[in-house]
């Protein structure tokens, strides 16, 4: 048998191993379980590839989509591995089967639902199966923000050949989906390898949205190269990409919405471009090799830290300094809540605790990098150095005062009012609608004043992102749950500032 190194060099062309594909290839190689979580990037597929050519018999790929599998397929048949798909979209299964029990096949790619049928068994059965690769194996956990029942099945069919390793390969689990990959595909703690997760030369801005299009405005015209605009809607990314044209910079938009072959010549012009700037849904990114990116803004909160760490790692991928910009409103908390109203109840926690994550992020005065990479289980420096709140140490103030006066107002105007309303009302504007309501007889009416009238917007911000407000179903301000610990002064509310002019340095 080669050498790993020497199989490394004369099958993939790669001179070296990279991070920890080392480690799970040596694993993997001395027969035990493992798993290994690694970013999108760091080249998974070459520790199962490489002891798939290394290894007697066919190692078994289970990979959730079908279009994944054959560019998997495409790739690894290029540099000469011997490898099939069985997917409902092969019509050579007579053929695939007939290499696989003739031991010509390392790699075998199937989905999870064929992989726990009875045939599928007996097949494997009938042949040498070298090792069982499993691809997104987050999908096994419902805590996973894409959990998929068929990977529960996968475990009898695991148990079935118990002298077979297992290698479960993920680009995105916190810690808690971490271990319940490891609890239910069978693989020992020990088995755990996790890769560095830090982008060095991404700079991480987190800015609540004040006039989102003037600030993205902003934003492209400091940053040079190429950059990507993520916006929540397919309508959005054609609207903002209108504003943003004709200042000299190319814009186009992107999202699944549109003719297939604008998408591809817009994505196509985008890859071989220098300067321009793609507004576009989260369709846009995906399998786009695009090393230069030089930044990526968000317009509205990501799905989850994961989502926001994938996407931002679009940019710099060639390691050269790049700005990855986050826009948000409390309006972002408030709607992804009443999303997770609407999921089934078991999935509740997990996204709760996705959406409390991601609070944390945008909230804190801290360092950004921090948060991220101790999200994805590393112990990272206090600070880095390279993001909005290293580089541009906040002011954080104790707001509670301010918090309860708004509180106050929001009850004593029957909770049904914005917060344009309120801050009306305490700073002691006699507006139309304050009077007509009345609210000037308020108790509350003209109680705050000066500088602490700056505090109003983002205590209301505050309040909303820690669930003390929310929005009724008419559009105006009620409590949520956590208001009365505030109002009885129980729970102080602690504001992070951002700087007065905040200083965005060229690169
Ligand atoms: P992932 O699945 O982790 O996102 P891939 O397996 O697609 O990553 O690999 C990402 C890229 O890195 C591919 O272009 C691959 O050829 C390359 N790559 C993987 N391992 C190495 C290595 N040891 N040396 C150089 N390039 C590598
Ligand atoms: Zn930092």
């Amino acid at each position: 048998m080669q050498s790993p190194e020497a199989i490394l060099q004369t099958t993939f062309g790669f001179p070296g191993f990279r991070g920890v594909q080392r480690d799970v290839v040596d694993r993997v190689m001395g027969n035990r379980h493992t798993l290994a979580v690694m970013p999108t990037g760091a080249g998974k597929s070459l520790c199962y590839q490489l002891p798939a050519v290394a290894l007697e018999g066919t190692c078994i790929v289970l990979s959730p989509l079908i279009a994944l599998m054959h560019d998997q397929l495409r790739a690894a048949t290029a540099i000469g591995i011997r490898a099939a798909t069985l997917t409902s979209a092969d019509d050579n299964r007579a053929e695939t089967l007939a290499r696989f029990r003739a031991g010509e096949l390392d790699l075998l790619y199937a989905a999870p639902e064929r992989a726990t049928g009875e045939g599928f068994r007996n097949l494997l059965r009938d042949a040498k199966v070298s090792l069982f690769a499993i691809d997104e194996a987050h999908c096994v956990s419902e805590w996973g923000h894409d959990f998929r029942p068929d990977y529960r099945l996968l475990r009898p069919l695991l148990d079935e050949f118990p002298d077979v390793p297992r290698l479960a390969l993920t680009a995105t689990a916190d810690a808690h989906t971490r271990e319940d990959i490891l609890v239910q595909l069978g693989i020992p703690h020990e088995g755990l390898i996790v890769a560095g997760f830090d982008r060095p030369n991404i700079r991480y801005h987190i800015t609540p949205r004040q006039g989102t299009t003037q600030q993205i405005a902003d934003l492209v015209a400091e940053q040079p190269g190429p950059g990507i605009v993520y916006v929540q809607t397919r309508a959005a990314t054609e609207k903002l990409a209108a504003s943003l044209s004709g200042k000299g910079r190319q814009v186009r938009a992107y999202h699944a919405g549109l003719d297939p072959a604008v998408r591809a010549k817009n994505q196509h012009d985008f890859v071989a471009s220098e300067d321009m700037v793609m507004v576009a849904t989260i369709a846009f990114g995906m399998g786009i090799d695009k090393p230069d990116v030089r930044f990526v803004a968000h317009a509205g909160l990501p799905k989850s830290i994961e989502a926001y760490y994938q996407e931002t790692g679009r940019a710099g991928r060639d390691g050269e300094p790049s700005v990855a910009h986050l826009f948000w409103g409390a309006e972002d908390f408030v709607r992804a809540r009443q999303r997770i109203g609407e999921v089934e109840p078991q999935r509740q926690p997990g996204e709760r605790a996705r959406l409390s994550a991601l609070g944390a992020l945008v909230e804190t005065g801290g360092c950004r990098r921090r948060i991220l990479l101790k999200h994805f289980g590393e112990e990272p420096a206090e600070t880095c150095g390279n993001c909005d709140n290293c580089l541009n140490p906040p002011a954080a103030i104790d707001a509670t005062e301010t918090a309860r006066k708004f509180l106050s107002a929001v009850y004593r105007t029957g909770q049904s009012f914005g917060v344009g309303h309120i801050e009306a009302v305490l700073l002691g504007q006699s507006t139309e609608k304050v009077m007509q309501r009345g609210h000037d007889a308020l108790s509350v009416f003209g109680i705050v004043d000066g500088e602490e009238a700056l505090l109003i917007k983002p205590v209301a911000r505050a309040l909303q992102l820690r669930d003390a407000l929310r929005t009724s179903e008419h559009g105006g301000l009620e409590f949520g749950p956590e208001a009365r610990a505030i109002l009885k002064g129980e729970q102080t509310v602690d504001l992070v500032l951002p700087p007065k002019r905040e200083r965005r340095r060229k690169r």
